[in-house]
């Protein structure tokens, strides 16, 4: 595998607020811009492409983009308590009562919405289907902070 091709942050971010079980202040609701950076690898196919990049942001986009501007909730979490009802999400966490309007939350199937998670979750969407490629996500909480889940 000699060949890498690199979808850069600058293109691919969203922004979606979360909460953790730790540090305290991270216990708080807040947002953060999400920068999503993706690397490729494999032999050259017969177009002598690792991929076609417009293929590959597209597939990027699709994973992303559903997640902007949502209330990311972490529906395998032992820590939280999350209640469905019809228009409504209740969600206890860290002792505190959050009620969200049902279309503005999405759930991702993860114990957490670390940026370390986050990266997986990608990165496993995209293994969906890049499934013969190596494959490097980087989920930046800000320019100079990120987390990378690679294969
Ligand atoms: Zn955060």
């Amino acid at each position: 595998m000699g060949f890498k091709v690199i979808v850069e942050s600058t293109e691919i971010k969203f922004s979606a607020s979360h909460f953790l079980k730790d540090p305290l202040q991270c216990t708080r609701l807040h947002g953060h811009n999400y920068y999503v950076h993706v690397e490729l690898s494999d032999d050259l196919d017969e177009n002598h492409f690792v991929v076609d990049f417009t293929d590959l942001k597209s597939k990027l986009l699709s994973i992303v983009k559903p997640m902007d501007h949502y209330v990311l909730i972490p529906k395998e979490s032992n820590d939280i308590d999350i209640r469905e009802e019809k228009d409504c999400v209740e969600v206890v966490a860290s002792k505190k009562r959050y009620v969200f309007p049902r279309e503005d939350v999405f759930f991702l199937p993860l114990p957490a919405t670390t940026s370390e998670l986050l990266a997986k979750y990608i990165h496993d969407k995209l293994k969906e289907i890049y499934n013969n490629k190596k494959i490097l996500v980087r989920v930046g909480e800000s320019k100079s902070t990120m987390a990378v889940f690679e294969d």
